[in-house]
């Protein structure tokens, strides 16, 4: 078990990706509430779709 240090709860994994107290409002937030890891692969994600889609930011 990891407890978080910032909002005590307790997850399986080691960094769980979690709302850490609070749900985000944005994907901006989301993202930034994020492992390392998985906020790159988020942005790497975003960036493809943008160039794809126009119009979507
Ligand atoms: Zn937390």
């Amino acid at each position: 078990m990891w407890k978080c240090p910032k909002c005590g709860r307790e997850f399986k994994n080691t960094n769980q990706g979690h709302y850490c107290g609070k749900a985000p409002k944005t994907v901006d937030e989301y993202t930034e509430q994020q492992i390392p890891e998985t906020k790159e692969h988020i942005t790497n994600l975003r960036n493809i779709i943008k160039k794809c889609v126009p119009g979507v930011s």
